[in-house]
């Protein structure tokens, strides 16, 4: 490889990190705290988001974890898909971006460590509707 292409895949990744950080300067993936309050209190105003975020967590969670999610959450869900720990967070959030609004839902889990002491996000998404 040549010295310019691993100074454009570089850029690259930086330009993608960028693209990602909430306005705290955190990875949405890593998940934010401040974005997590903020979307409860967000203006009406801002756009609503659709959000998911897929993890896996080091340990099954119990069926009755996925359920108080929902009843915590409100506007949330913890579902797990076919695959072994592995599991699927959606919900839906108002902020001014896609990275702050799944920063804030990743945020919910940071919060609430009973529901996943350890995770590791493996794919983020959010839509605008
Ligand atoms: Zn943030």
């Amino acid at each position: 490889m040549t010295e310019a292409a691993k100074a454009s895949v570089r850029d690259q990744l930086a330009a993608e990190a960028a693209r990602w950080t909430c306005p705290h300067g955190r990875h949405a993936g890593q998940g934010c705290v401040a974005c997590y309050h903020a979307s409860g209190e967000a203006d009406p105003a801002l756009p609503l988001w659709q959000i998911a975020v897929w993890f896996t967590s080091p340990r099954p969670m119990p069926i009755k974890t996925l359920k108080d999610v929902r009843r915590h959450g409100r506007r949330f869900a913890l579902d797990q898909p076919s695959t072994p720990l592995v599991y699927l967070l959606t919900g839906q959030a108002r902020a001014a971006t896609g990275p702050e609004a799944i920063a804030g839902l990743v945020g919910f889990l940071l919060e609430n460590r009973h529901i996943a002491d350890a995770f590791t996000v493996t794919e983020i998404r959010a839509v605008q509707t």
